[in-house]
């Protein structure tokens, strides 16, 4: 059985992968355990020697990598090269250089009588198998890239792309075993949701992306396994744009933080609060930012701005929720219409007069669109920003920098940004993750986003004690009022006021 890969933008197919079965998954497991303690064993430095190989392969691939992602999502040029040839090369680096500090040992200590004088450790190691499933939306940065700290921790990886967009992964493997990747120690099954369950089956720990529906599957999956599940689900990620912000600014992130990648990132721009005395500047400056966008096949750097959507099933989504919005009341001042043509688009759009009723400010549209609302003041955008089961990313505009990190602190959102949006997620040191369920648990980035893939060892190593320790047998009546006067005197507490 075969899957055919579409290019989105044109219809075409460009290429086949196999649908992989779950006996298939099993065996690309057995061999993938088989070859994870050489790599382990290969140490910091020696994976590293492989990781640096492949950071300068992806740079030294730049061509075929962007033509490859471009092709299977449709996306443009500069969207692939920036958010997702400079992530992966930048990411091979990253995890190279800090997987040995964020891993080091830990010397802890404590302030407990009975481990006085020991050796406390905390220690990480590989989990061992881990496996990755990926969304269509960047098949290089949020499939392949959650691999990327997953192997330089010493694990064995098997991803799971979409199957809408498998053939980057496919090259980047072709990539890693040309810059010296032991064989097995990196596996693509490719597949569908089947091949998505059977590789949770198989795994030590699975690392997912996508929409909250499927990764509550894969959570429960993962329960029932009793093995760790790091998920990354969607987002609705609101923008405030307080009185006193440069609306040039404001304008510009707005226009192209909802259009990048075609609205299809996880923390894009999918809402946007205005206090209503700069609203109507604000809407006309965004408008005309988003009118000019040149959407279309993407042939190479600078030749459009906006790409197709990448996943046909998404144009329905999309068009819903504008459709639904335009009949309750909203206006759209660019864009709102379906185009009738070859591929799946969906133009640049800037709605107005929108309300919470709508699924287009409450639901994740992951599409080319901007809803703008007028709010009366920077606690009403508050409420209405905190007003969503999602969580992922927010932002707020204001030159007060003050009162703009006072609203971005009031934020219910796993990463805040303040005159900017998006650009967190470049910073591999800062975590990122959701705040609330819908958007996901776990994080990726920072030390959390290795730690994840390893299973920690406290050791206590007792060097300095007596023969036999007190508080052992025999229990004797005067030993243990002593001892219990002891723990007295050591839990007494600190002087209250009452
Ligand atoms: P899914 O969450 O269904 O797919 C994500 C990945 O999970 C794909 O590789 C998919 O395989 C795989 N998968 C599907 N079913 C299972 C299963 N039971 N067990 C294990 N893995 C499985 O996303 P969709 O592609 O269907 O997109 C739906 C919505 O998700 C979008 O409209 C968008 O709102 C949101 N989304 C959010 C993303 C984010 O970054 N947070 C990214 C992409 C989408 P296959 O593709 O082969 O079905």
């Amino acid at each position: 059985m075969t899957i055919a890969v579409e290019n989105p933008a044109t219809g075409q197919v460009i290429g086949t992968v196999p649908d992989l079965s779950a006996d298939d998954v099993a065996a690309a497991a057995r061999r993938a355990r088989a070859a994870q303690p050489s790599w382990h064993a290969l140490g910091y430095d020696g994976r590293a020697a492989v990781l640096h190989r492949m950071q300068r392969w992806i740079v030294d691939h730049t061509d075929e990598v962007v033509a490859t992602i471009c092709a299977e999502t449709g996306k443009a040029y500069e969207d692939a090269l920036l958010a997702e040839v400079n992530y992966g090369a930048a990411a091979f680096g990253f995890w190279a250089k800090q997987a040995p500090r964020y891993l080091a040992e830990t010397r802890i200590r404590s302030s407990q009588p009975l481990v006085a004088g020991k050796r406390l450790v905390q220690r990480y190691q590989p989990l061992g198998l881990v496996g990755v499933i990926g969304p269509w939306n960047y098949p290089l940065t949020n499939s392949f890239g959650d691999c990327i700290p997953a192997l330089a921790a010493g694990n064995a990886v098997l991803l799971k792309p979409s199957e809408v967009t498998p053939l980057t992964s496919l090259l980047l493997a072709e990539g890693l075993a040309a810059c010296g990747l032991p064989d097995g120690v990196f596996g693509v099954v490719t597949g569908r949701g089947a091949t998505g369950a059977a590789l949770v089956d198989e795994v030590d720990m699975v690392m997912f992306t996508g929409s909250t529906a499927t990764g509550r599957r894969v959570a429960a999956r993962a329960a029932e396994r009793l093995i760790p599940a790091s998920l990354e689900l969607g987002g609705k990620d609101p923008m405030i744009v307080l009185a006193d912000a440069d609306l040039e600014r404001a304008a510009t992130h707005a226009a192209y933080y909802a259009m990048f990648n075609c609205g299809q990132t996880c923390i894009s721009i999918e809402r946007c609060y205005v206090e209503e005395s700069v609203y109507t500047a604000f809407v006309a400056l965004v408008t005309a930012k988003v009118a000019a966008l040149r959407q279309g096949v993407p042939a190479g750097p600078g030749s459009v701005d906006v790409g197709s959507l990448s996943f046909p099933p998404q144009v329905d989504i999309v068009d819903r929720h504008v459709s639904e919005a335009l009949a309750a009341g909203a206006r759209a001042l660019t864009g709102g219409v379906r185009p009738e043509r070859e591929g799946h688009w969906y133009p640049p759009t800037v709605l107005v007069d929108v309300d919470h009723s709508m699924a287009i400010m409450r639901e994740e549209t992951f599409g080319p669109t901007l809803p703008i609302m007028a709010v009366r003041d920077a606690d009403e955008a508050v409420r209405l920003a905190n007003d969503s089961a999602y969580g992922l990313c927010a932002s707020v505009f204001g030159r007060d920098l003050a009162r703009a990190e006072d609203v971005a602190r009031r934020l219910e959102a796993g990463a805040v940004t303040v005159n900017d949006a998006v650009v967190n997620y470049t910073a591999l040191e800062l975590p990122m993750g959701g705040a609330k369920p819908a958007s996901g648990i776990g994080r990726r980035h920072g030390k959390d986003g290795i730690t994840k893939y390893c299973r920690q060892q406290s050791l206590l190593v007792s060097r300095l004690h007596l023969r036999r320790d007190v508080h052992t047998y025999p229990y004797r009546a005067t030993r243990t009022r002593a001892i219990r006067s002891l723990l007295g005197l050591l839990n007494r507490g600190r002087p209250g006021r009452s």
